[in-house]
C-alpha cells in the first residue's frame, strides 16, 4: 500500500515512511491510494473473531511489507488488550465505551498502535528519537503511556498549566523514565505553536531526531477503525446502527468512515460537535472556513480548524452531496450538554462525560427526526477524566476505577516553562547534550 499526500505534491510513500514522517513534505496529510474491501467471509465470521484477529486483518493491507506479519500481530494484540463493551442505555441508544484502556480515553488505541509501530521501526537505529507532543489532556497521556519504557525513544509532552484535569495531570507527570512533562505557562494553542516552531528549527533538528505524534499520523488514524468492528460484533439488532461520533479534529469519525468504505454495515454517521461549528457550516454552505476555537466543557473538541477535514473530503472525492447524505451534523451547546448528562443519569442511571453527552444528544435528535432508528455513541473518555464538570451536574462523586487509585499517591513531576519557544529550545538542546 502506498500513501499519497492530500496536497498532491509529494512522492507516494509506504506505511513505514508515512508513519515516521507524520506530515508529508508538501505539508499535506498522507492518504491510502486504495481502501481495501473486506471479504463477505470476514463479516460472516466477525462474531467469532478475537479482537487481535480483527485488528490484524483490518490493518494488514495498510501496513503491507513494512512490518513482518508476526510482529504486526503482536503489535495489534498489545494495542487492544482491554475491553470495548457496547452498553445499552435505552431502547434505541447504546454506548460503545472506549475508555477502558490505560489512560481512560479512546486515544489509547491509536496512540498505542502508533507508538508500537514507531518503536518497531526504531529498533535497529542507534540514534535516539524524541517524540514532541502538545496536549490539551488526553493525547499526551495516551502517547506517553504507549512509549513508556520504549528503548531508543524519549517523549516530551507540553501541556498548559492549570488547564487539564487532576487525573489528566497525574497521568502526564508521574510516569518518569523516558517521559518528560513540560508544564507551559500558557494555553494549549501556545503549546501547539511551540511544538511547530521546534519542528521547523534547524539547530534543534541538527542535534536530535524529532518526531511528531499528533492525530494526523497515519498509524493513529488507521487503527482507530478497530473498535467500530468491535461494536458491530456486539450490535444486537438486524438493522445496521446509526453511529454518533463526538468530533473535534475528525480523526475518529474519519476512521469510522474508512471502516464503512471497507464494508462495515453502518447506516449513517453523526458528526457530533460542540459550539465549534465549522463542519455544520460546511454542510450548510459547501465552504470550509476554519476559525479560532471557542472554549467549551467538551474541551477535547474545541477545534476551529479540524486537521483531518481534508481526509474527510478525500474519502468522498470532495463530493458535498454524498457527504451530506451519509453524515449528519449537529452543534450541541454547553447548556444542552449539561442537561443531557443530567437527564441520562436520572432516567437511565448512566453517567456520560461531556464528549459522550454531545454525541448522545446528537443521536437523540436524529432519532426524533428519523423514527425507528437505533444506534450507538462513542463514549470517548471515562467520566472521571472530566469529574470537575460531571460531579457538579449530577451532584454525585465519581469513583476512580480501583486499578487507578495508585495515581493519587504519586507525586507530580513537571518542568515549568514560560510559553516561549526559546525556553523550549534551550531545554531540548540541554537534554540532547546529556547522554
Ligand atoms: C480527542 C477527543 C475527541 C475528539 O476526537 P477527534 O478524533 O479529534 O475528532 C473526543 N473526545 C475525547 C474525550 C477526546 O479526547
Amino acid at each position: 500500500m502506498l500513501y499519497f499526500s492530500t496536497n498532491k505534491n509529494a512522492v507516494p510513500v509506504d506505511f513505514k515512511r508515512a508513519t515516521i514522517t507524520g506530515l508529508a513534505p508538501d505539508k499535506g496529510l498522507y492518504f491510502p491510494e486504495t481502501i481495501p474491501l473486506l471479504s463477505s467471509d470476514f463479516f460472516k465470521q466477525l462474531k467469532n473473531k478475537t479482537k487481535e484477529q480483527i485488528a490484524y486483518e483490518i490493518i494488514s493491507p495498510y501496513v503491507g511489507n513494512s512490518i513482518p506479519p508476526e510482529d504486526l500481530f503482536n503489535i495489534c494484540k498489545t494495542t487492544v488488550d482491554f475491553n470495548f463493551p457496547l452498553k445499552k442505555i435505552n431502547e434505541n441508544i447504546y454506548s460503545l465505551e472506549l475508555y477502558h484502556g490505560p489512560t481512560l480515553a479512546f486515544k489509547d488505541v491509536g496512540a498505542r498502535f502508533m507508538s508500537k509501530c514507531l518503536s518497531h521501526f526504531s529498533q535497529n537505529n542507534d540514534k535516539k528519537i524524541t517524540i514532541l507532543v502538545a496536549t490539551s489532556g488526553d493525547t499526551g497521556s495516551a502517547v506517553a503511556n504507549g512509549f513508556f519504557n520504549s528503548l531508543g525513544v524519549d517523549v516530551v509532552i507540553l501541556y498548559p498549566s492549570g488547564k487539564v484535569s487532576k487525573i489528566q495531570e497525574l497521568q502526564l507527570t508521574t510516569l518518569g523514565k523516558n517521559i518528560t512533562a513540560l508544564e507551559i505557562q500558557g494555553t494549549f494553542d501556545d503549546c501547539q505553536h511551540m511544538v511547530k516552531q521546534a519542528f521547523a528549527d534547524e539547530d534543534l533538528n541538527q542535534s536530535m531526531t524529532l518526531t511528531s505524534a499528533n492525530s494526523i499520523n497515519i498509524a493513529r488514524w488507521l487503527s482507530q477503525q478497530f473498535y467500530y468492528f468491535y461494536a458491530l460484533q456486539q450490535w444486537p439488532h438486524k438493522e445496521p446502527p446509526v453511529v454518533s461520533v463526538p468530533s473535534g479534529n475528525f480523526g475518529n469519525i474519519c476512521a469510522g468512515l474508512l471502516a464503512y468504505f471497507s464494508g462495515a454495515n453502518i447506516k449513517h454517521f453523526i458528526a457530533a460537535c460542540n459550539t465549534n461549528d465549522v463542519f455544520s457550516n460546511y454542510i450548510a454552505n459547501k465552504t470550509f472556513n476554519p476559525k479560532p476555537s471557542v472554549s467549551t466543557i467538551s474541551n477535547a473538541m474545541d477545534v476551529g480548524n479540524p486537521s483531518n477535514f481534508i481526509r474527510l473530503l478525500e474519502l468522498f472525492s470532495h463530493n458535498h452531496k454524498h457527504i451530506k447524505e451519509l453524515i449528519s451534523n449537529c452543534c450541541i451547546s454547553d447548556a444542552l450538554t449539561s442537561e443531557t448528562i443530567m437527564e441520562v443519569y436520572e432516567k437511565y442511571n448512566y453517567i456520560l462525560e461531556p464528549h459522550g453527552a454531545v454525541a448522545y444528544r446528537g443521536l437523540q435528535n436524529y432519532i426524533e427526526q428519523n423514527p425507528n432508528q437505533k444506534g450507538f455513541i462513542l463514549e470517548t473518555a471515562h467520566p472521571i477524566k472530566f469529574d470537575e464538570v460531571v460531579q457538579k451536574i449530577i451532584k454525585k462523586n465519581i469513583e476512580l476505577p480501583p486499578s487507578f487509585q495508585y495515581l493519587l499517591q504519586l507525586k507530580k513531576n513537571s518542568v515549568v516553562l514560560k510559553a516561549e519557544f526559546n525556553e523550549l529550545k534551550s531545554f531540548l538542546l540541554e537534554k540532547a547534550a546529556t547522554p
